[in-house]
C-alpha cells in the first residue's frame, strides 16, 4: 500500500490528502475553500497542440518583417530582431535588452520548455528532470510579454500613420495569433497532471 499524498493550500499552508476526482472536478481546501486542483480532461494534449502552434507562430514573427513604412516612394521594413538592434545602436541598450528578454528569449524559452515537457509526456514517457523544468518554466513565465510588446507597436503605428503608409507585415498578424494561442495554453494547462505522473 501506498502512502498519501499530501498537498499543501497555496493560500493557508494546510496539507491535505489527495483524492480522486471524477472528470472535470476541483478539490477545494478544507479550511479556506480555495481550489487544490483540478481534474481536465486530455488537458496536457490541448496543451501540448496550442503550444506546437504557438511554435510555428513564433518562428514565423521572428522570421517575417514586422512592419514596412512607406514614404515618399520609399519602403523599408524592419523585423523583430532588427528593431532590437536599432534600439541597441541609438544607445538605447537597457530598452534593447528588455525588448529582447520580454519578446524572443522568454517565450522561446517557455515555448521550448513546455514542448520539451509535453511532448514526452503525450508518448508516455517523463522526460529527465521534468520537475525542475516546470518550476523553471513557472518562473520564467512571469517575463514573457508579448501581448504588451504587440500593444507599443500599435500605438505606435497609430502615431505614425498620418507620416507614413503603413504595411504590416506577416510577423504582425503571426504575433497577434500567438499572444491568443500563449493565453490558451496557459488556460489549459493542469500543472497537477504533470506533477503527478512525476511523482509516479
Ligand atoms: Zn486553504
Amino acid at each position: 500500500m501506498t502512502a498519501p499524498t499530501l498537498i499543501a493550500c497555496h493560500d493557508c499552508d494546510l496539507l491535505q490528502r489527495e483524492t480522486a476526482l471524477p472528470a472535470g472536478g476541483a478539490a477545494c481546501c478544507g479550511r479556506c475553500g480555495a481550489v487544490l486542483y483540478r481534474r481536465m480532461p486530455e488537458s496536457l494534449d490541448r496543451t501540448l497542440a496550442f503550444t506546437l502552434a504557438a511554435g510555428v507562430l513564433f518562428l514565423l514573427a521572428n522570421a517575417f518583417p514586422l512592419v514596412g513604412l512607406e514614404v515618399q516612394g520609399q519602403r523599408n521594413a524592419t523585423d523583430l530582431l532588427g528593431a532590437v538592434c536599432a534600439l541597441w545602436d541609438q544607445d538605447m541598450r537597457m530598452v534593447a535588452g528588455l525588448v529582447f528578454l520580454t519578446t524572443v528569449l522568454s517565450p522561446a524559452i517557455e515555448i521550448s520548455g513546455m514542448i520539451y515537457l509535453l511532448l514526452p509526456l503525450r508518448l508516455g514517457r517523463l522526460p529527465p528532470g521534468a520537475g525542475r523544468m516546470l518550476r523553471f518554466l513557472q518562473a520564467v513565465k512571469p517575463w514573457g510579454m508579448v501581448e504588451v510588446f504587440m500593444l507599443g507597436v500599435l500605438v505606435s503605428l497609430v502615431k505614425l500613420a498620418h507620416l507614413a503608409s503603413i504595411v504590416p507585415g506577416i510577423a504582425l498578424w503571426s504575433f497577434g495569433g500567438l499572444i491568443l494561442l500563449l493565453a490558451a495554453s496557459a488556460a489549459s494547462f493542469n500543472p497537477h497532471e504533470v506533477w503527478a505522473r512525476v511523482r509516479l
